[in-house]
């Protein structure tokens, strides 16, 4: 795959760029490593000074990041921008937080002195999506800088702008050059990376494919990895839910980002009783969506990122037809315009058994199931290969417990979409992936718990 930048809504190549060499690849692992010794070095005060400044840039010119974003992979630029803010609010957090999460940790044993201390491992590399491609970046960067750990990131080859603008900031905030460096390089590069002794761990968001390549080439030099990957994100919605709530968000939680997030509410199990109205109100909302050039103010959805992630889309669709699926809107490529652009598309009646139930849909499309209670909702949402997130509907508190409880995922939200917070850690079960990023959990995946015993 080419590392270029195609804008997904006109499908014209903007700019190709040419793919790092051998020598250029080993001369950043070679400044990476020299630049850790000094790094881990300088205090928190001055690393959190930094990653201020680096929020203060995002904040100023999240206009002109925001456009990158949206020509690059065709999400609607209202949506960039409040990914650049959101960038914002991590690099905050962490600036404040950092301290107090890696600060040493004192625990009572028969020494004279016991305690954790928490230390940076290195050098570790990131590889990242296009579909938030800065604040997949910086939920990464902002915990592992302030840790004093280095980064290298591998960036998704549709979105080198972004790679390059996000070095670029990270570079006049202020941190010292090699501590945080973009690599324009393919996925086949990936594996001697991970082999290189300079570098310490991994953290990939993507696809089960890549992340189990990563981890492969990880374990066999027994390096740690995180690892962030697909999901079939329940939407459970109870006889007792607040419906016209319920179906606001289930749209939202389904076309946030043109239908291309991990966690985007992709099956929506509803009981028998309330399926009809349900289906109806989101059909109506779903036929209301504006589809279009992302960069106007009216567009809820844009293109799809590539055109194999079309091709791939509007297979599975048909292959959810053909297996029993009743449509009820959408259901084919917009032909008619020059991008890559696929419209809201509702299917019932897909029999959950099926293999295509079980698989992960990439874009605007909603499969929806009819189940008679919560036992057969909650087995239909834990009857996928994923656990990342969940969303569940009822205004019956006692059903909150075993909703709670018994899903199987990294997250669940009761009455409200699942979404990603610094406060709060994200990652799932399961092929959904394992290691957690953000909160205090993200910033203690990547340093070394150093048991500490003083007599
Ligand atoms: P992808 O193909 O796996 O690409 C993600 C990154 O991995 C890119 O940088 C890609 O580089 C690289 N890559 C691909 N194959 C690789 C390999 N064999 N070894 C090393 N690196 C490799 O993912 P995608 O299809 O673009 O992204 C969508 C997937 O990501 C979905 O499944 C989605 O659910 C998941 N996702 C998960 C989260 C989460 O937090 N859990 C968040 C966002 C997205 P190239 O671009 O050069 O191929």
């Amino acid at each position: 795959m080419a590392i270029a930048t195609i804008n997904p809504a006109t499908g014209e190549t903007i700019k190709v760029f040419e793919p790092l060499k051998d020598a250029e690849i080993a001369s950043k692992l070679d400044l990476a490593g020299r630049t850790f010794a000094q790094y881990r070095q300088t205090s928190f005060s001055e690393r959190s000074q930094w990653l201020e400044k680096a929020a203060t840039i995002l904040q100023q010119e999240k206009a002109d990041f925001a456009k990158i974003i949206t020509l690059e992979m065709g999400k609607p630029y209202q949506a960039a921008i409040a990914e650049v803010e959101k960038c914002v609010l991590v690099c905050q957090y962490y600036a404040e937080h950092a301290p107090s999460f890696l600060a040493d940790v004192p625990i009572p044993t028969d020494a004279s002195h016991s305690f954790v201390r928490y230390q940076p491992l290195g050098v570790i590399l990131a590889v990242m999506p296009w579909n938030f491609p800065f604040w997949q970046v910086f939920r990464f960067a902002a915990p592992t800088l302030m840790a004093g750990n280095v980064g290298l990131l591998k960036h998704a080859s549709n979105v080198p702008q972004c790679a390059l603008a996000i070095e670029d900031i990270i570079h006049r905030a202020g941190f010292p050059p090699g501590a945080f460096q973009t690599l324009l390089i393919g996925a086949p590069k990936v594996a001697a990376i991970m082999a290189d002794d300079r570098v310490k761990a991994a953290t990939l968001t993507g696809s089960e494919p890549a992340g189990a390549s990563l981890a492969a080439a990880a374990g066999q030099q027994i390096k740690k990895t995180v690892l962030e990957l697909g999901g079939s994100d329940p939407f459970i919605v109870l006889e007792s839910a607040d419906l016209e709530t319920a179906v606001a968000t289930a749209t939202t939680a389904r076309m946030l980002n043109n239908g291309q997030s991990c966690i985007a509410a992709k099956r929506f199990i509803i009981v028998e009783s309330i399926a009809l109205e349900f289906e109806k109100l989101l059909l109506d909302k779903f036929e209301g969506l504006k589809v279009g050039d992302p960069m106007q103010p009216d567009t809820d959805i844009g293109p799809l990122a590539t055109p194999g992630i079309l091709q791939d889309l509007d297979q599975q669709v048909q292959t959810a037809i053909k297996t029993g699926g009743k449509l009820l809107t959408g259901g084919h490529p917009l032909s008619h315009l020059a991008g890559n652009f696929y419209p809201p598309t509702i299917i019932t009646d897909v029999p959950p058994d099926s293999a295509i139930a079980q698989e992960e849909f990439f874009g605007p499309v909603a499969l929806l199931f009819r189940v008679p209670d919560i036992n057969a909702a909650i087995r239909l949402a834990n009857a996928t290969p994923f656990g990342l997130g969940a969303s569940a509907w009822t205004n019956n508190h006692q059903e909150f417990e075993q909703l709670i409880t018994q899903i199987e995922a990294g997250a669940v939200f009761i009455n409200s979409m699942v979404k990603s917070d610094p406060r709060l850690p994200f990652g799932g079960i399961k092929r959904s992936g394992y290691g957690r990023e953000l909160s205090i959990q993200g910033i203690h995946e990547f340093v070394n718990v150093k048991t500490v015993w003083v007599n």
